[in-house]
């Protein structure tokens, strides 16, 4: 057997692959789906039993309208959505956006696409280092039930969310508002069941909430001041004490397809961490966390028609980090390409959603998007500086605080994660670097596989 001495340990070297994808998540499950449909053996590897990250583990749903119309989304976002819809675990709302799903289901979803197309997955299984020489990654280190081995890798596609396979190898990173350092709001998402969803949308209507979808995709949301029907009932709740203010800070919520009688709320937010890469805190978080749910729960209860016979469903195992590590890459994508609408020859996606900042107010000029109005993200940004054969995607490519505000959705996720995948494909089918890839090759294969791009 191969051996790999590890900080003076030697650790044995138990496979070798064109591609390793890290992290399962929403680009992650993609990359790799989009890698082994190239026919490379490609191994992903997940730190949880399942796939999906935020969108399922967190309980992140559901995803975004990119705003552009007809919501164009890359190949393998379009075929998830398609099983997803055909099973019924899927929905289209009147607005457009087919981005509705249940997550119990998009873990099926996922995995089977994988499988369907050769791929191997390493649950339960960490991701520890990387393996780098002259400036290469050359594979990781890994950690889970059969203890620490290396595996070897032509590529790495990094996408841990947190940027974590690219940082270990010395790649530049940003964290936070440069203007701050903080990063964005943590949420502690949960879903309640047994509502009766039928009594709570008039209950909404009844109190003057005329904005929102119709049963059964339904949706509400409360922010301090901000004018929505439902702030008198929070501030009741709050004179009473069975309340605190930080519970109101931001609530939302939405049925879920084929879910029957449940809601997934996007809620509540940790006061005062803003710091996602800090252990402690983020430990804290949870604890916290699930503290506020309780409260928020039996305050639901108490005072929303249609809540009367319901309970806490799940907590999500991983707590919802909107923003944290992000790489330096060739390119940076800044505000001035939301505000100039940028365009690239080597453009991977596209979108329209809004800078969407959490728990803080940035203080950057911002000019709204109107409509038909969209910048690009192009492939430079999921190429890191300083180390080859690594490819990043997901929310921490490469941009500023802001600018990722806008480009962290799953959409955006997934189109970028299908574009590492093809990218490595690419360097092994034509034996180039990383570095040496012409985003604009990329982009036509996307084009050629459906992506509007
Ligand atoms: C609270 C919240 C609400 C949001 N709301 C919406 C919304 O309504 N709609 C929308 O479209 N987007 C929303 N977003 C944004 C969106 O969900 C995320 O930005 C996106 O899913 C991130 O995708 P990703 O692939 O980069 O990371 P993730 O999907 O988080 O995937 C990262 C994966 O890497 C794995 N991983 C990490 N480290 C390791 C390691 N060391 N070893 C092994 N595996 C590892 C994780 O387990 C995870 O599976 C929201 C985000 C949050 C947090």
């Amino acid at each position: 057997m191969d051996i790999y001495n590890f900080d003076k340990r030697q650790i044995p070297i138990i496979d070798k692959y064109d591609v390793i994808v890290v992290g399962g998540g929403t680009a992650g499950s993609t990359a790799a789906i989009a890698s082994a449909r190239e026919g490379l053996k490609t191994l992903l590897i997940e730190k949880y039993g399942f796939l999906g990250g935020s969108s399922t583990a967190s309980q992140v749903m559901p995803m975004m309208h990119v705003n552009i119309e007809s919501n164009p989304a890359s190949s393998i976002d379009k075929e998830i959505r398609k099983r997803l819809m055909n099973s019924g675990y899927g929905a289209k709302d009147p607005y457009g956006n087919d981005g509705w799903f249940n997550p119990e289901m998009m873990k099926f979803v996922l995995e089977e696409m994988f499988l369907e197309y050769g791929g191997i997955i390493l649950y339960d299984t960490d991701f520890i280092d990387a393996i780098v020489d002259e400036n290469t990654i050359n594979g990781i280190i890994v950690n889970n039930r059969s203890g620490l081995n290396a595996i070897m890798g032509k590529i790495v596609i990094d996408c841990t969310g947190d940027a974590n396979v690219a940082f270990s190898s010395g790649v530049p990173c940003f964290i936070g508002d440069e203007k701050t350092g903080k990063n964005q709001a943590i949420s502690l998402r949960f879903m309640i069941g047994n509502i009766d969803l039928i009594r709570f949308q008039s209950f909404l209507k009844d109190i003057g909430q005329n904005w929102g979808l119709d049963y059964p995709l339904i949706e509400t949301a409360m922010v301090w001041k901000s004018g929505f029907p439902l702030e008198s009932i929070f501030k009741k709740g709050l004179e009473n004490k069975e309340i605190n203010y930080e519970d109101g800070a931001y609530f939302q919520a939405f049925s879920i397809p084929g879910m029957p009688g449940v809601m997934s709320f996007n809620c509540p937010e940790i006061p005062d961490i803003n710091d996602s890469i800090n252990a402690e805190k983020i430990s804290y978080s949870y604890q916290k966390g699930r503290e506020m749910i309780q409260r928020l729960y039996k305050f639901l209860k108490k005072y929303l028609s249609g809540f009367e016979e319901s309970y806490i469903l799940s907590v999500a195992p991983m707590i919802g980090i909107r923003e944290s590590r992000r790489i330096r890459g060739k390119y940076v994508l800044s505000i001035n390409d939301y505000n100039n609408r940028s365009k690239f020859d080597d453009a991977i996606a596209k979108t329209a959603y809004p800078v969407d900042i959490h728990g803080m107010r940035a203080e950057y000029e911002v000019i709204p998007l109107k409509n038909n109005e969209y910048f690009e993200i192009p492939f430079r940004c999921l190429v890191p500086l300083n180390i080859d054969g690594l490819l990043v995607a997901g929310r921490c490519i490469s941009s500023t605080f802001i600018a990722q505000s806008s480009i962290r959705i799953q959409p955006t996720c997934r189109a970028t994660g299908e574009a590492a995948g093809i990218a490595a494909a690419h360097c092994i089918k034509y034996n180039i670097k990383v570095s040496e890839i012409e985003g604009s090759d990329i982009r036509k294969i996307m084009r050629t596989y459906g992506y509007n791009i």
